[in-house]
């Protein structure tokens, strides 16, 4: 059965507001207490565009593509997104893991291609 990976998010243990980066700090309600949830990393592909000028630190990457994923658990996240010919919005997206661990962003891409 497949087995999706986990995306971490950080829940303001004040508010309750989610944030996908790994910060400390609650970007709403300023309180430092932010508790590390896990949630499993499939949904669906609500739209994504492609960055031609990326910003600096990703610069030797070229253009990349985010995704905007409406997660299972209805958690609304955005996020690097690798397209393929054929992907349409509405078509369901995983996680996938990444090489990288300068990212804090969680990668998705059309299950079919998975
Ligand atoms: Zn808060």
């Amino acid at each position: 059965m497949f087995k999706p990976e986990m995306i971490s998010f950080h829940q303001c243990m004040h508010c309750g507001t989610l944030e996908a980066e790994c910060i400390d700090t609650c970007a709403k309600c300023l309180h430092t207490g932010m508790d590390t949830i896990q949630v499993p990393g499939v949904g669906t592909l609500v739209s994504w565009t492609t960055i031609r000028k990326p910003p600096l630190r990703f610069k030797e990457e070229g253009a990349y593509h985010v995704g905007v994923v409406d997660l299972d658990n209805g958690f609304r996240i955005t996020g690097r997104f690798l397209p393929e010919q054929g992907d349409q919005l509405g078509d369901r997206v995983v996680v996938v893991p990444t090489v990288s661990t300068e990212h804090t962003t969680p990668t998705f891409r059309v299950e079919k291609h998975v």
